[in-house]
C-alpha cells in the first residue's frame, strides 16, 4: 500500500469560523501531518503520533511551512485569461469593449484547450486546486477545460455561458440550442471522474425570458446540477435589468420567476441587494460568491460579509478573473480583508482561510471532499512557505502565533508563497 506522508504545520477547520467564533472553530498543529492514501486524505493529526503509526510511509518533510487545504476559487471565467487587467472600464463596456471579443476565439478547439492548460497551470501555480469556471456559448470551450482539468486529476466545475441577446454576433445562441447544448454538456461531463456541470445563463441581461425559462427547465430535470450565474454587481446592471424585465419584483426574481432560484444556485458578486432578495437568498440556501479584486478593480461596490453571514446565507470567495486582478487566492483574500475593513467589519485571518477553502467548498456542495483536511477528502493540498519573501519574512519572525504568521503571507503572498502543490493524492 502506497502512503505519503507530508509533514508541516496544519490548520484546518471543524466548524464555520463565522458562526460560532474562530478559536473554537480552528485545529492548528504546529509539528502536523496529513497522510495520503489512494488519493483521499487518510488522516490528519500530530506528526510524532501518524509517523509511529505509519512506519513505511513515504515521508515529504515540509518543515514549518503550512500544510492547507488547496484554495477553491468558486468563481472565475477562463475564457478571460488573456485580456485580465485591462483597463479603464466599469461592467458592460467592460464586456463590450474586452471581454466579448476575447470570448468570441473559444469557438476553435485549440485555442479554447490552450487557454485551459494556461489557466489550469497559473491556478496550481497560485495554490487553487478547484475552479468553478464559466466558459464561452461554444461547447468547444466547455470541453476544453474539462480535459485540461481531467488531464490534471483536479475537480472543477465549469458550463456553457448562453447569451441570446445584448451579445454581438457570433457570440449569441438561443433558448433551443442553449438548452440542447448544454443538456448534452452535462450528460458528457456531470459526474465523469471529478468533474461538475453547472447550468449557466451569464446573467440576466443576457438572456431573454425564452432562454432563462429553457434553462430553468433544464435545471429541474437536473437538480443534482450547479446553477452559476451574477447578480447584482453594480448599479447601473440592475437598472437595466429593471428595464429588461419590468414586472419583476427585483434582480433575483428574474432568475427566481423561471427556476433559476434554488440552493445549488451560485450567485457571484450579490453587492446591492434588496432586503426581498437577502431574505429569499437566506430561505432557499443558495449560495453568494464574493469576488473582492472584481469588485474593487471594475468600481462595482463593497460586498457585506458580515451582513450575509450573519443571515446564514453560505458564501463563497473567488478571483472572477478576468474581471477580478489577480489568480491568486491569497491576493483574493486580502482584497477581501479591504473590503471588511471599508466596511467596519474586518475579517480574521481564519475566516480569510475558511473563505477561500471550505467555505468555497460548501458553497459548491463539495463540503467534506474538498477544502478541508478531514479524512476522505481529496488529497487536494497547498503548502505555503510563511516566509517566502524578505518583507514577509521579517514580519512572520515576530510572530507569536499562528494566526500573526500567516497573516502576513495573506496580506503581501503571491505564488512565491506556494511552496507545493497536491491534486488528487500527487504532487504537481
Ligand atoms: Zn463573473
Amino acid at each position: 500500500m502506497n502512503e505519503q506522508l507530508l509533514l508541516g504545520q496544519t490548520l484546518g477547520f471543524g466548524a464555520d469560523p463565522f458562526a460560532g467564533g474562530w478559536q473554537a472553530a480552528t485545529r492548528h498543529s504546529a509539528h502536523g501531518a496529513v497522510l495520503v492514501r489512494d488519493g483521499r486524505i487518510a488522516a490528519t493529526g500530530e506528526a510524532s503520533d501518524l509517523r509511529r503509526a505509519h512506519p513505511r510511509a513515504t515521508v515529504t518533510d515540509y518543515g514549518d511551512a503550512l500544510i492547507l487545504p488547496g484554495f477553491v476559487d468558486a468563481h472565475m471565467h477562463y475564457a478571460q485569461t488573456g485580456m485580465i487587467a485591462s483597463w479603464g472600464k466599469r461592467l458592460i463596456d467592460w464586456l463590450n469593449s474586452y471581454t466579448f471579443p476575447e470570448e468570441m476565439r473559444f469557438g476553435d478547439p485549440a485555442y479554447a484547450r490552450g487557454q485551459a492548460d494556461l489557466t489550469l497551470d497559473i491556478a496550481l501555480a497560485n495554490g487553487t486546486t478547484t475552479l468553478a469556471s464559466f466558459c464561452t456559448i461554444h461547447p468547444e470551450s466547455v470541453t476544453a477545460f474539462f480535459e485540461a482539468a481531467e488531464a490534471r486529476g483536479m475537480g472543477v466545475v465549469a458550463g456553457k455561458t448562453c447569451m441570446d441577446r445584448n451579445a454581438p454576433e457570433g457570440l449569441r445562441d438561443t433558448a433551443r440550442t442553449a438548452h440542447d447544448d448544454s443538456k448534452a454538456l452535462l450528460e458528457a461531463w456531470h459526474g465523469r471522474g471529478r468533474a461538475t456541470y453547472a447550468i449557466t445563463p451569464r446573467f440576466s441581461p443576457t438572456s431573454t425570458p425564452e432562454q432563462l425559462e429553457a434553462m430553468g427547465a433544464l435545471w429541474a430535470a437536473h437538480p443534482d446540477c450547479l446553477m452559476q450565474t451574477h447578480l447584482s454587481e453594480q448599479t447601473d446592471e440592475i437598472a437595466w435589468v429593471r428595464d429588461l424585465f419590468p414586472t419583476a419584483r427585483d434582480y433575483l426574481d428574474t432568475y427566481e420567476k423561471h427556476g433559476l432560484l434554488g440552493e445549488r444556485g451560485l450567485y457571484g458578486h450579490a453587492i446591492h441587494l434588496e432586503p426581498r432578495e437577502i431574505d429569499r437568498l437566506a430561505e432557499t440556501g443558495a449560495a453568494v460568491i464574493h469576488c473582492p479584486t472584481s469588485n474593487t478593480f471594475i468600481g462595482s461596490g463593497l460586498f457585506d460579509m458580515a451582513g450575509l453571514k450573519a443571515r446564514g446565507i453560505p458564501v463563497g470567495l473567488a478571483t472572477d478573473t478576468g474581471g477580478g486582478s489577480s489568480f491568486s487566492m491569497l491576493r483574493t483574500m486580502a482584497a477581501a480583508y479591504e473590503i471588511g475593513q471599508l466596511r467596519g467589519t474586518p475579517l480574521h485571518p481564519a475566516q480569510l482561510l475558511w473563505l477561500a477553502t471550505e467555505g468555497s467548498a460548501r458553497a459548491l456542495h463539495m463540503g467534506g471532499q474538498i477544502g478541508t483536511l478531514t479524512p476522505g477528502a481529496h488529497a487536494d493540498l497547498c503548502i505555503l512557505d510563511l516566509a517566502s519573501t524578505p518583507a514577509i519574512a521579517q514580519r512572520s519572525t515576530r510572530a507569536e502565533d499562528i494566526w500573526e504568521a500567516v497573516f502576513p503571507t495573506i496580506m503581501m503572498g503571491d505564488d512565491r508563497a506556494v511552496r507545493a502543490v497536491w491534486v488528487s493524492g500527487r504532487p504537481v
